[in-house]
Parts: C-alpha cells; sequence; structure tokens
C-alpha cells in the first residue's frame, strides 16, 4: 500500500513539473500575432565593404525586429521584389543594392505607392545619369550621387530635429563611425517634402585623403513624407555597428518606420 501511495505521489508531482514547465515556457510574446514581415534585400557580391556592412546588418536588424515582435527574413534574390511576394511585407529593407530590372522596379514602385514601408542604406539610394530610373529619383527626393570622401572616416552629424523619434537619443550632435559620405546633387534639403534628420557637420571638412569633400550640405539621413520610408546613408565596411550611440539610432529609426502611419 505504501508503494502505490508512493507511486501515485511521483506521477502527480511528474505531473505538476510538466504543467509548471508549459507555463513557464508559453512566454507572453509568443501569442502575439506577427504584426509585421520585414524582408531585407542583399547582394553578397561587389563591393567587399558593402558585403561586411549587410552582413552585420542582417544580424542587428533580425535581432532589433524581434524586440519589436516583427518577423525578419532576408534574401539576395532581388526578383523577390515582385508583387505576390511583398504581399504580406510591412517593410522593405536594402542593405547594399538596388534593383536593376524593369519588373523588380514596377514592383518596388507598386508597393511603396500602395503604402508600403522602405528603410534603404547608403549604396541602394545610388543613381546616377545611368540609372534611368525617374520615378526612384523623386521617391528620394532629387538627389542624385555626386561625390563622396575616401578612405571611410568617422564623422561629426548633427542632429537636425533631435525631437524626433528616430534621433530623440542622439543629442544636438553625435561622433558617427568610419563611413564613407555621399554627396547628393541637387541636396534632398531643397525638397520640400524632405525632412532631414542627420547632416554632416560642415567642421569635418575637409574630410577624405582620395577623394575629399571639402564643402557643401550633406544630409546623412532623411525621409520623404510622401511615403513611409528612410534613406540612411551609413552602410560602409565593419565600423558602422562599433557605436552604442549610433546603434540605438538604428534601433529607433527602425521603430518608427515600422510605427509610420
Ligand atoms: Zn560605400
Amino acid at each position: 500500500m505504501a508503494l502505490f501511495f508512493a507511486m501515485r505521489f511521483i506521477r502527480w508531482r511528474l505531473m505538476f513539473y510538466l504543467v509548471c514547465f508549459l507555463f513557464l515556457s508559453a512566454r507572453p510574446t509568443d501569442s502575439r500575432p506577427v504584426v509585421f514581415r520585414i524582408l531585407a534585400f542583399y547582394t553578397d557580391r561587389g563591393e567587399p565593404d558593402h558585403i561586411a556592412f549587410a552582413r552585420q546588418a542582417l544580424v542587428f536588424f533580425d535581432g532589433a525586429a524581434r524586440k519589436e515582435h516583427a518577423e525578419f527574413a532576408s534574401t539576395t534574390n532581388w526578383d523577390d521584389l515582385q508583387p505576390e511576394k511583398l504581399n504580406h511585407v510591412g517593410l522593405v529593407v536594402w542593405l547594399n543594392d538596388f534593383p536593376k530590372t524593369q519588373s523588380q522596379r514596377d514592383a518596388f514602385e507598386k508597393y511603396m505607392d500602395n503604402g508600403g514601408r522602405w528603410l534603404g542604406f547608403h549604396v541602394s539610394a545610388y543613381n546616377d545619369a545611368d540609372t534611368k530610373w525617374l520615378w526612384f529619383l523623386a521617391f528620394l527626393g532629387g538627389g542624385v550621387f555626386y561625390a563622396n570622401n575616401w578612405p571611410p572616416l568617422p564623422a561629426k552629424i548633427i542632429v537636425d530635429d533631435p525631437s524626433h523619434p528616430v534621433t530623440h537619443r542622439l543629442g544636438a550632435s553625435f561622433e558617427a563611425p568610419a563611413n564613407e559620405w555621399y554627396v547628393w546633387k541637387p541636396s534632398p534639403r531643397l525638397n520640400k517634402d524632405v525632412k532631414v534628420l542627420l547632416t554632416l557637420a560642415p567642421e569635418n571638412y575637409p574630410i577624405g585623403l582620395k577623394d575629399t569633400i571639402t564643402a557643401g550640405d550633406l544630409p546623412v539621413v532623411w525621409t520623404n513624407t510622401r511615403y513611409r520610408m528612410l534613406y540612411i546613408n551609413m552602410g560602409h565596411g565593419d565600423k558602422i555597428f562599433s557605436s552604442n550611440q549610433q546603434n540605438n539610432f538604428f534601433t529607433d529609426a527602425l521603430s518608427w518606420i515600422l510605427e509610420t502611419k
């Protein structure tokens, strides 16, 4: 009889532990619906410094997306820029490249014109006379790539609007890690629909050794308020995520674009 009770006691205890385990392993976040699906496009060919950035960015933004309860996926296949694939995507990210074919471009235009979201880094906004994509030029705010500094260098960055949700943790200015900074002509700031959030401080000039930028307005981060979009010029090399302050800005940029109505 004692053995019978002992066995029953052990069975109840096991049942108790099982219930505890199931309860504790079901974290509250698991029951929340996935609000956003993020799809990041990148290339693993070409400029090694752009690939280095993309590899680190995939890890960083995968982690940041988890905190936002968003699903993060990535692809090197730019043909995934097509209506069926973008159907349930809440945010498209371009890390280090841009679409080249007409069908990829058409799909992206349609996606953005219908309320899609875009976060673009560094070379993903590159365009020149050979790009021949006027919609994208207007989407960016009108700036064509004009020049860059070389080698990549750290720089003091001015915060244009420290009260904006994207920049509110940066203060009035901050030191950004080494990057290749791009000049755009005309400056996107001249477009009344563009809101510039970060600008290269003039005291950085001259910046560069082989290629030097000596003067001029150099917006670094901006949004074209006609779209749910944010362009961030950072994205060259493996130092981009070496600053906690700048990382906070990246996190805040992701939160903001996900929440943009
Ligand atoms: Zn670059």
